[in-house]
């Protein structure tokens, strides 16, 4: 299996609960290593853009409210079929249908407030990754 890379973004549920140490932990475990890291407070327009693919969407506006009310942690995580790899540990969106041992069945409060992003797709993880981070950024 190749070593590729996904992203992540600790939500602020998660940092708000100090829980950014606890969901890294929990990522390592998986086998992903953190290849970069930073804590930042989102703009409007950042949330708005990264997530421009729900605008149209009912919970768009309360979800982009959510993700600026407080830091995230955004990361580029690396490992063998990484994407696949983070959407397993994440669990399902809505914390009620996560499996035992995932992030969202741990941590997550709500389905909005569901302490992490992570990429869908190998392109959408290239897409996600070159928003937040320039190529020096990021050391594997
Ligand atoms: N979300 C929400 N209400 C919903 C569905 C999703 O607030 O009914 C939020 C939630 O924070 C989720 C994000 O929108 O993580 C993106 O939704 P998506 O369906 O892409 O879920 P994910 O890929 O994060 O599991």
């Amino acid at each position: 299996m190749a070593v590729t890379r996904t992203f992540s973004i600790i939500k602020p549920d998660a940092t708000r609960r100090n829980l950014t140490g606890g969901v890294t932990k929990m990522l390592e475990d998986a086998g992903l290593r953190v290849v970069a890291s930073k804590r930042i407070q989102m703009t409007k327009e950042q949330a708005e853009g990264f997530y421009a693919v729900h605008a149209e969407r009912p919970f768009f506006n309360d979800l982009v409210s959510f993700m600026i009310s407080g830091p995230v942690v955004v990361q580029v995580l690396e490992g063998e079929d990484a994407v696949k790899r983070n959407r397993d540990v994440m669990g399902a969106t809505n914390p009620e249908n996560a499996d035992e041992g995932t992030i969202r069945k741990t941590y997550a409060e709500s389905i909005e407030a569901n302490s992490v992003h992570g990429s869908d797709s190998e392109e959408n993880a290239a897409i996600e990754i070159a928003y937040f981070f320039k190529p020096e950024e990021i050391v594997g």
